[in-house]
C-alpha cells in the first residue's frame, strides 16, 4: 500500500473547492462504483465542496445505480481537481473535459500501459479500484465519512470485477475491505439480484453460444457474435458482449474469448479476452488492446485479423501447457 501517496490525494482534495471525478470509456461496474463511491464519501465529508461526476453513458445493466450529473460549462473545470479512477491510459477517459482540469489524479488497478496525471496512485495487485477506494476510506476513516449508499457503490464494483470474488486478484484485503462496506450496511441480496438475475431471452442466447462455440487446437475456447446473431435474440452490443463468462469454466481451456461484431464504419470487432493461470494480456496489447494480465479487452478489424489473434492466442497457450503443470 502507497500510504505517502495515498495522504497526498487526500491533501488534495482537501485542497480543492471543486473536484470532477472521472472515469473509462465502456463503463463496468468497477469505473462506475469507484466514480460514485469516491463522489459520494467526498460530498459526505465535506458538503460544502462542489463535486461533477459527468458521464451520460451508464452501462444498461448498471443504471439501478443512478444517473450522472449533466454537463457544466468548461470553466467549471479549469480551477478544478480531475480524479480519475479505473482508466489505465488518457485514450480510455469518457469525458475528454480531463484536459481542462488544474490538477489530475490518476487512480487505477490496471497495468500501467502509460501513465498521466500530476499524482499517481497504481496498485496493480488490486482486484478493483473500488477496493482501493474502500482501502483509502479505511486509512483515513477518522476523517472521512461513508454511508450505505456509497458502500454500496463501492461493494458493486469489487463484487463484479472480481467475478464475485473468485478471481485470483482477490487476496485477505480484498476482503478486509468488503468486510468494512458489509459493516456500513449493503444489502446484498437486492445488489446481486440486479446484478445477475438474467432474462429468459438471455438464457437462450447463452443456450445458441454454447451450440456454436468453438475451441482451437491448443484449447482457446472462442466464440464469433456476428451482427446476425444479435439481431435473431435482439441484443444490443453491451447485452452481446456480456456472454465472455459463458466460456470461463471449459476444462482444458486455460483462455477463452468473445468476438463482437460492432457493426461500425470501420468493421470494429470488440474481443473480450479472459483467461486463468496464463496471462493474455500481451495478446490484446498486440491487438490494440490492454488490460489486467487475465482479463482484456482488443479490437481487430476483419475476420483474418480475428484468426491471426486467435492463432497467436493458441500458441501462447500451447507454449504455457508445455511448460507447466497442473493447468486443468
Ligand atoms: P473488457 O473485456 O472490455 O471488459 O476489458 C477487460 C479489461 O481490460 C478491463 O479492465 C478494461 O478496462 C481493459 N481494457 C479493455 N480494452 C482495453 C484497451 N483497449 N486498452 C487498455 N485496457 C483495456
Amino acid at each position: 500500500m502507497n500510504l505517502e501517496v495515498m495522504q497526498k490525494i487526500l491533501q488534495k482534495i482537501e485542497e480543492y473547492d471543486r473536484i470532477m471525478i472521472f472515469r473509462h470509456v465502456r463503463n463496468d461496474g468497477d469505473c462506475v462504483g469507484a466514480s460514485k463511491g469516491l463522489k459520494a464519501i467526498i460530498k459526505l465529508t465535506w458538503p460544502e465542496k462542489e463535486v461533477y461526476l459527468i458521464d451520460q453513458d451508464t452501462a444498461a445493466y448498471l443504471e439501478f445505480l443512478g444517473p450522472e450529473d449533466e454537463p457544466v460549462a468548461d470553466e467549471v473545470y479549469t480551477d478544478a481537481l480531475g480524479i480519475v479512477v479505473d482508466t489505465a491510459s488518457e485514450a480510455r477517459i469518457s469525458n475528454k473535459k480531463y484536459t481542462l482540469c488544474k490538477e489530475l489524479i490518476k487512480i487505477d488497478h490496471h497495468i500501467p500501459l502509460e501513465n498521466y496525471g500530476d499524482l499517481i496512485w497504481v496498485e496493480e495487485e488490486r482486484s478493483s479500484c473500488c477496493e482501493m477506494i474502500a482501502v483509502f476510506y479505511e486509512q483515513f476513516r477518522d476523517k472521512l465519512k461513508i454511508d450505505s449508499e456509497a458502500a454500496t457503490y463501492l461493494y458493486t464494483g469489487m463484487v463484479t470485477d472480481s467475478g464475485r470474488f473468485k478471481y485470483s486478484g482477490t487476496n485477505g484485503d480484498t476482503l478486509r475491505a468488503a468486510a468494512t462496506l458489509l459493516d456500513v450496511g449493503v444489502d446484498i441480496d437486492t445488489l446481486y439480484a440486479r446484478l445477475y438475475l438474467e432474462a429468459f431471452e438471455y438464457l437462450k442466447f447463452k443456450a445458441e453460444i454454447y451450440r456454436r462455440m468453438k475451441i482451437t487446437e491448443n484449447g482457446v475456447a472462442y466464440i464469433y457474435v456476428d451482427k446476425a446473431m444479435q439481431e435473431e435474440f435482439n441484443l444490443s452490443l453491451e447485452q452481446a458482449s456480456a456472454c465472455v463468462g459463458t466460456l470461463d469454466s471449459i476444462r482444458g481451456c486455460i483462455s477463452w474469448m468473445v468476438f463482437i461484431d460492432t457493426g461500425d464504419e470501420k468493421g470494429s470487432i470488440r474481443v473480450r479476452l479472459r483467461s486463468r493461470f496464463v496471462t493474455i494480456n500481451t495478446i490484446a496489447e498486440k491487438y490494440h488492446g490492454g488490460g489486467h494480465a487475465c482479463a482484456s479487452g482488443a479490437t481487430v478489424y476483419s475476420q483474418a485479423e480475428m484468426e491471426q489473434l486467435l492463432q497467436d492466442a493458441d500458441a501462447h497457450v500451447k507454449q504455457y501447457k508445455e511448460t507447466h503443470e497442473d493447468w486443468l
